[in-house]
């Protein structure tokens, strides 16, 4: 793994730099970026930040209205890409990294494809946000409480509210520091967690009820097409979570949850206890952490649910 030093050295010598992160964004990847593109305009660089769709829950976090569609160059002196696996997660913007003249990642997913001239990615930590923390703690960059709160922000959404396994000591540490600097965690916490907009409530409705139990109850298996989509109107991120629906069922090992997209269906995968579901994605090409994993598929969902199935099964006892 490349060191902090050696991304601090890259940072201070470029101008001009891009952030971005994976597509469907999440709480982690918006606010692990708004926190690095705050501070690297605290250092007066010339930054932006690339993402160009977003659930509008994220709009209560501080600077998201730096976000851009598109960036203004052709070519950027740095690029760092940030909770973010794979250089196809970069969707329609990883031209954008590809043409920079250097490049860093900065992420936490055991899959991680290490695509950067430099690699900072530490699997342990539960969120990227953590992975930021660790390196705003480093290199003594200040944390306002804007960042601070764009910071767990990200924490609170890929831990599910301090509840998956990655959860360490050093977690809490960190909220703990966050508050000091004057976070406000229970007002994050209801807008990012505990708030569900109508239409997201009206697709839940539709995809538990259409719920299946496999392998006597071991799989939950649903999905959500575009057809379901429109019919709520639903928003971007609106899917966001249901795959835990799943999951929370007792019994259950492994959730699968379908949603339709225009490269097919994307597959989100949870398991509980032992079932390893980033190695279940990464034999269709996708990935992700143990515990949760994705991959995008072609074909009905009875057929990539089959597919799925079949290699879950394998490790199923
Ligand atoms: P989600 O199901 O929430 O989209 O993703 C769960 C985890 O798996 C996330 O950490 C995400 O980055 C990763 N993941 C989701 N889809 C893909 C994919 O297509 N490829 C890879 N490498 N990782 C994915
Ligand atoms: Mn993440």
């Amino acid at each position: 793994m490349s060191s902090l030093d050696e991304i601090l050295k890259k940072i201070n010598e470029a101008n001009n730099i891009v952030i971005l992160t994976h597509e469907n964004p999440d709480g982690d990847a918006v606010g692990t970026s708004l926190a690095l593109y705050m501070a690297l305009k605290n250092m007066d660089k010339d930054v932006e930040l690339i993402i160009p769709k977003h659930s509008r829950v994220f709009d209560c976090m501080p600077g998201i209205e730096n976000l851009q569609e598109e960036g203004k160059r052709e070519e950027y002196e740095l690029a760092i890409s940030v909770d973010c696996a794979a250089i196809n997660q970069l969707n329609g913007w990883s031209k954008y990294f590809e043409n920079a003249k250097y490049r860093i990642v900065i992420d936490h997913h055991s899959s991680n494809a290490m695509f950067g001239d430099l690699n900072y990615v530490d699997m342990s930590s539960p969120a990227c946000s953590q992975v930021m923390y660790v390196l705003f703690r480093y290199y003594n960059w200040e944390i306002t409480p804007d960042i601070g709160t764009c910071l767990m922000g990200g924490i609170i959404t890929d831990t599910g509210g301090f509840q998956y396994s990655g959860v360490s000591q050093e977690t809490f540490e960190i909220a703990s520091e966050l508050l000091r600097k004057g976070v406000n965690i229970s007002k994050l916490y209801k807008v990012l967690l505990a708030t569900n907009t109508r239409t997201s409530f009206e697709l839940r409705k539709i995809a538990l009820d259409r719920m299946e139990f496999l392998e006597n109850g071991k799989i939950a298996y649903t999905y959500i097409t575009k057809k379901d989509e429109k019919k709520v109107n639903a928003e971007t991120g609106d899917y966001e979570g249901l795959v835990n629906e799943g999951r929370n069922i007792e019994g259950v090992e492994v959730s699968i949850f379908l949603h339709e997209t225009d490269k097919g269906y994307k597959a989100s995968l949870r398991s509980n206890n032992y079932v390893n579901v980033s190695d279940v994605c990464l034999m269709f090409g996708g990935g992700g952490h143990l515990r949760a994993a994705g991959v995008t598929m072609e074909g009905t969902p009875k057929q990539i649910k089959e597919k799925l199935v079949k290699e879950v099964k394998r490790q199923l006892v």
